[in-house]
């Protein structure tokens, strides 16, 4: 069928909106009428996997229109929420953890279903696809029962988009890796879409000094409105030492979004001895970071994090009964934006004048 898509050619490049190919959907497989889809920072870093073109977008959500012979438990008109695919068969994903499925990579950034092929086209010509298995930069995608998330159709799709990604990654950071305690001390770095979601998991559970750290002062603003108790300014002196002084020799916990190595250094500096630091944020895939030896041997803790450590038919539906209860806003950092301008929501996005661009058809 033909859809309409953004689409992109290689590092850099902008989102060029085409009519393309889209195949109908194996037997595996459900076709999804793409509703709204939240542009993450991935989908700007992932342009540079995809120099030969290629369809990106995986905070989709949207209605079923047509399910595969294979498919079980979801029918046309299904509204649905689009979360990271995983295999489903190696040791990872049958140990309930497809946040670590071995077959990751290839499942989410491979450009291709797992077999290799790609249900897109431009003219005769393939383009990668099955970006986190879906490609969602579209008015049209494929999914499958593995990455879609059945949700009330009473609930708005442009709302719910973000939770695919962007916030069961920071939220999940703190409510199924960290786990902190009612009282204790969290420090963010990084105040954009994941930072603040993490934020957010902290508010649910009652951490009591809750500190945002970001260089764009809106961003700080907003911490604020959503629960931050201090925010810092991450260009002033001795950030590190601040937030000791805040939290009475270090932050319990630190979740580091930025991806910036400099950054992960301040926060394992934030923690005291015992203290434990997520990381979350990515910005080099080909980055390394420096660890002081001493402090990492007194007892502080550095893990990564990917998707929140979530299970997204699990964690979603729980975000979503949080947000009907008042208890996580989220829906406070989108800004929605027609689908053809997704031009300008990146660039609003890479300006820091925008948190959470949420793409509407
Ligand atoms: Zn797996
Ligand atoms: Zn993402």
């Amino acid at each position: 069928m033909h859809v309409q898509a953004a689409v992109t050619y290689g590092a850099g490049s902008d989102f060029s909106l085409a009519d393309i190919e889209l195949e109908d959907p194996r037997p595996d497989e459900i076709l999804v009428r793409t509703a709204a889809v939240g542009l993450c920072h991935s989908d700007l870093t992932a342009r540079q996997y995809f120099p030969g073109g290629g369809v990106l977008g995986h905070e989709g959500a949207g209605v079923v229109e047509v399910v595969g012979s294979a498919v079980t438990g979801f029918a046309p008109g299904d509204h649905v929420v689009l979360g990271f695919d995983a295999c489903g068969s190696c040791r990872a994903c049958l140990g309930g953890r497809p946040y670590r499925c071995r077959n990751f990579a290839a499942m989410n950034y491979g450009g291709a279903r797992p077999d290799g092929s790609t249900a897109l086209r431009v003219g005769e010509t393939p383009i990668a696809g099955s970006f986190f298995g879906q490609s969602s930069f579209a008015s049209h995608c494929l999914a499958t029962a593995r990455n879609a998330v059945k949700v009330d159709p009473q609930l708005p799709l442009d709302k719910l988009a973000p939770l695919g990604c962007g916030v069961i990654t920071g939220s999940g950071t703190v409510l199924n890796a960290l786990r902190p305690f009612p009282g204790s001390s969290l420090v963010v770095f990084g105040a954009g879409s994941v930072g603040l979601s993490a934020l957010l998991g902290a508010v649910v559970t009652q951490v009591g000094t809750l500190i945002a750290v970001d260089i764009v002062p809106g961003r700080l603003e907003l911490a604020r409105t959503l629960g931050a108790t201090h925010v810092i300014d991450g260009r002033s002196d001795d950030v590190a030492g601040q937030i000791r002084d805040l939290t009475d020799g270090g932050a319990d916990y630190a979740v580091e979004t930025s991806g910036a190595a400099s950054v992960v250094a301040t926060a394992v500096s934030s923690v005291p001895e015992g203290g434990t630091v997520a990381l979350v944020g990515l910005g080099d895939l080909q980055g390394t970071i420096t660890l002081s030896h001493y402090e990492m041997v007194m007892g502080r803790t550095v893990m990564g994090v990917t998707e929140g450590n979530s299970v997204p038919q699990v964690y979603i539906p729980q975000l979503i009964d949080l947000w009907r209860a008042g208890r996580f806003p989220f829906d406070a950092m989108i800004t929605a934006y027609p689908f053809d301008k997704i031009g300008q929501a990146v660039a609003d996005s890479e300006a820091g004048r925008t948190v959470k661009a949420v793409l509407t058809f």
